[in-house]
């Protein structure tokens, strides 16, 4: 389903190579609904789109801590399959936002949270590379199996419940990011020496 609303109930491949992370969350979501009906306890349910900012890990393997790493240490930037698949990016501190938001109010049905902005992976290479190092080169590489082609949240219900939306454009999120990253590599190399 695209954009993706709360009422999708999540068709996944349930024996391939995600199969283990893509069901952990579906499974995630049912104990909480039965701990609600059987505990009487509270619940909230926010579904996270892709997310980024300072303090992801270097080494994650996701596509905007992988490009700026990549850019920062003047390798090139791994683009899997053509490039053309597309994420919206949700910078971390409007995340934590909404999260916090949803925590303080009554309701306990999913929520989506994310940037409803839509990128090609291509797009956010071609950004990386404008901010961090345009000598930088891009490498093709084989697309993952089970790779989502396009993945967008649908946010009116945090509009309309939460009045929440993300504020930080992907450009202004990234800037952060980047310093973040220099940084840590800087460290890296002074422990290395
Ligand atoms: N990706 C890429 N190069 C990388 C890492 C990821 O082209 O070095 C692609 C990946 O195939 C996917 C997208 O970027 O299409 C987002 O990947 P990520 O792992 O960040 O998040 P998810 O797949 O969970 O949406």
């Amino acid at each position: 389903m695209h954009p993706q609303s709360e009422d999708y109930w999540g068709n996944v491949n349930c024996t391939g190579i995600r199969a283990c992370y893509d069901e952990s969350k579906r499974l995630a979501e049912t104990l909480t609904y039965d701990f609600e009906r059987q505990y009487g306890l509270e619940v909230r349910v926010v579904r996270i789109f892709n997310t980024y900012g300072e303090r992801m890990q270097a080494n994650d393997g996701r596509v905007v801590s992988n490009f700026v790493v990549q850019a920062l240490q003047g390798i090139p930037l791994t683009v899997y399959g053509d490039g053309s698949q597309t994420r919206s990016f949700c910078y971390v501190a409007d995340l934590v936002e909404g999260i916090i938001r949803l925590m303080n109010s009554d309701y306990s049905q999913p929520m989506n949270l994310g940037n409803p902005g839509e990128y090609t992976v291509l797009e956010l290479a071609d950004t990386v590379q404008r901010l961090v190092n345009p000598e930088v080169n891009l490498v093709f590489q084989p697309l993952p199996k089970d790779d989502p082609r396009r993945r967008r949240p649908n946010i009116d219900r945090a509009k309309s419940i939460l009045h929440w939306q993300p504020l930080v454009p992907l450009e202004e999120g990234l800037s952060p990011t980047i310093a973040y990253f220099r940084d840590r590599l800087a460290e890296d190399e002074q422990l290395a020496k």
